[in-house]
């Protein structure tokens, strides 16, 4: 899914009152499997002056970068530190650790089942398979259409769950923002969409 609404969902299902150092573990927990993508594309463009073209369609799926995203979006790596935090969750660190894990774990469930031609390897490393879904969260040939209904559903109420739940001004003027964004989501869709086929 895209990278806010991982972030949303789990920072709705995850995220206490007052709990500063849960919150930011949800919060980094959630963005660490994407964040690599966000470092090495600006990297590959800036710096190497690679086209979006060739970054997208031949680099991403080369190495190291499928090596990369493979590390980051390992289930069994995140399990891992789940159970260990768990084991540890008395300690600060080991609840740290534990929310995290969780988080990102969260971003596997919804990464998982929407990602069709650029499935990720998350068995790594226990096994290099990859669940090519049915369903893709972007590609129309994969029924975008509605999972994109489905991920604006659960980014909205994700949005009034967080906005009943922190009365800061700043959560507040960042979830407005978002909110904007996923009702223009469609629309974003429609025009990317119609770029490409021309
Ligand atoms: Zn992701």
């Amino acid at each position: 899914m895209n990278s806010p609404t991982h972030t949303l969902l789990a920072l709705a299902l995850l995220s206490k009152t007052g709990d500063r150092k849960r919150n930011w573990a949800v919060f980094a927990g959630s963005i660490i499997p994407d964040a690599v993508i966000y470092i090495w594309a600006p990297y590959q463009s800036l710096v190497n002056g690679v086209s979006g073209e060739t970054l997208w369609r031949e680099l991403y799926f080369a190495e190291p970068m499928q090596n990369l995203i493979a590390y980051f979006n390992s289930i069994p790596i995140y399990l891992s530190l789940a159970l260990l935090g768990f084991i540890m969750r008395t300690k600060t660190w080991g609840k740290v650790i534990l929310f995290f894990a969780l988080a990102a774990l969260t971003h596997m469930a919804t990464d998982l089942p929407v990602h069709n031609h650029d499935a990720y390897r998350h068995f790594w490393p226990l096994s290099d398979w990859r669940f090519i879904s049915p369903f893709s969260y972007y590609e129309r040939e994969h029924h975008a259409g509605w999972v994109s209904l489905i991920e604006i559903f659960i980014a909205l109420t994700s949005i009034f769950i967080l906005w009943k739940r922190f009365p800061k001004l700043w959560v507040k003027i960042i979830l407005g923002l978002l909110a904007a964004f996923y009702i223009a989501l469609p629309i974003i869709l429609r025009l990317m969409s119609l770029s490409i086929e021309s």
